[in-house]
């Protein structure tokens, strides 16, 4: 209770009454959307205001968007039906897939990171020419779309994330589009755009911009070029949509200069002629510190699949009477101040089971690092898996490499595991007696 008092208070700390000295020189418009959030905004969001509904075949009726609805199953359809009566030319699929390109390019290297991500400058005519090829994708306008994507970057899997990847694939990919959004998307600041002359052209003229560049432009190409306009609608103009949303063309950002990225290549043409500048590139040792951090993770997971032997923490500690009483029962060997139970093994062991029943019930650490044999790094290894229990005063120094298997030298430890690790030497658990 008294937490939901302190959200509210402190979002009326945080909203000015007063506008701000800022806001006084702009118009509504042009004011930054997150001008006046609180600095916990997406907690007090999600607990002040209801999300609708979840989507049951009973509300599915009412709540799907029509227009994205129809756009996405219509066009497939259309298409198909097109397609069986009109045959497709040679000249008729080299123009579809250069214009899937040129439209998509609309999209990657205009609404995504011209306008979304501002992470170039363009001269208004590199700007109407990607505003135009991007009206020709069907993704909505610059606007719209750009702040959608700014949302989904800073409530990446929030609620308030519009293509929140947590509701699963089919809802990240297509379903957001399909269905009423359960929650408005969060704030995302789009003042930027509102004063941007394309921008506001594009948004203003959409639906004309749409039909012209997604139908029309494709059939008077093939129509002007080789006398193919009824295969310049079905196949450059309605199927390409298909492949546009189905398909879409990757967001990716690939690193190097040779990975496959045609956006990142045709922006950097575009800027040799001129007509890109200011391109914002990331420091090269921080893109590689992303990227060791991937590398980490998968091999974290690889290394959490593995089983690991004891940590001396979780093994009960005894003294000699209790290890030889023990050994009279179960084959127990004393290695580098672990004990080990062998049971099971002594007949698989290479050397012959004579070896390691002479040492039962005694220390064999001599033995086992080269005095009889030079264990391998894997025998190492599996030897560690067999531990169960400490000699109390047998345990050599935490840093003694005969104490760490070759397979525990070099791990991979969360932050905050390593906190915890100090512990790792200074707690014994004295339990002697346990049978
Ligand atoms: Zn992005």
């Amino acid at each position: 209770m008294s937490d939901v008092v302190d959200s509210k208070s402190s979002l009326k700390a945080t909203v000015p009454q007063k506008p701000s000295p800022l806001s006084k020189t702009m118009n509504k418009e042009e004011e930054p959307a997150d001008l006046h959030i609180p600095d916990n905004y997406v907690s007090h969001v999600l607990k002040t205001t209801k999300s609708l509904p979840p989507i049951t075949w009973s509300n599915l009726l009412n709540e799907i968007q029509w227009i994205s609805f129809t756009a996405i199953f219509a066009f497939p359809i259309i298409g198909l039906i097109g397609a069986s009566y009109v045959s497709l030319r040679r000249e008729t699929l080299a123009w579809s897939i250069i214009y899937y390109f040129m439209t998509g390019l609309g999209i990657t290297a205009g609404y995504h990171r011209l306008w979304a991500h501002r992470a170039y400058n363009a001269p208004l005519s590199t700007q109407y020419v990607l505003a135009c090829l991007g009206a020709g994708s069907v993704q909505g306008s610059i606007k719209w779309w750009s702040r959608g994507h700014r949302a989904h970057h800073r409530y990446t899997d929030t609620e308030l994330d519009p293509y929140n990847a947590h509701k699963g694939f089919w809802y990240a990919h297509i379903g957001w589009m399909l269905v009423k959004p359960r929650r408005k998307p969060g704030v995302a600041d789009v003042s930027d755009l509102s004063r941007n002359p394309v921008v506001k052209w594009q948004h203003k003229h959409y639906i004309t911009l749409l039909l012209t560049m997604a139908f029309l432009v494709p059939t008077l190409v093939a129509h002007f070029g080789w006398g193919d306009a009824k295969g310049g609608f079905v196949y450059a103009g309605v199927l390409r949509l298909v492949f546009v949303h189905h398909f879409p063309m990757d967001f990716r950002n690939a690193i190097k200069w040779y990975q496959y990225d045609p956006t990142k290549w045709t922006i950097w043409v575009l800027s040799k002629f001129g007509l890109a500048s200011h391109l914002k590139v990331f420091p090269d040792n921080e893109v590689r510190k992303g990227q060791l951090t991937m590398q980490l993770k998968r091999l974290k997971e690889t290394q959490d699949s593995l089983h690991w032997p004891s940590d001396s923490n979780d093994l009960p500690v005894v003294n000699w009477e209790t290890f030889q009483k023990q050994s009279a029962k179960r084959p127990l060997v004393l290695i580098a101040g672990f004990i080990h139970d062998v049971s099971g093994f002594v007949e698989e062991h290479p050397g012959g089971a004579h070896l390691i029943n002479k040492y039962i019930g005694k220390d064999a650490t001599t033995a086992f690092f080269g005095g009889v044999y030079d264990h391998s790094n894997a025998a190492h290894n599996l030897l560690a898996m067999k531990r169960v229990g400490i000699l109390n005063g047998g345990h050599p120094h935490a840093l003694d490499d005969k104490a760490v298997p070759p397979g525990s030298r070099l791990k991979i430890a969360r932050y905050t595991e390593l906190n915890s690790s100090a512990s790792y030497s200074s707690s014994t658990a004295w339990s002697d007696g346990d049978d």
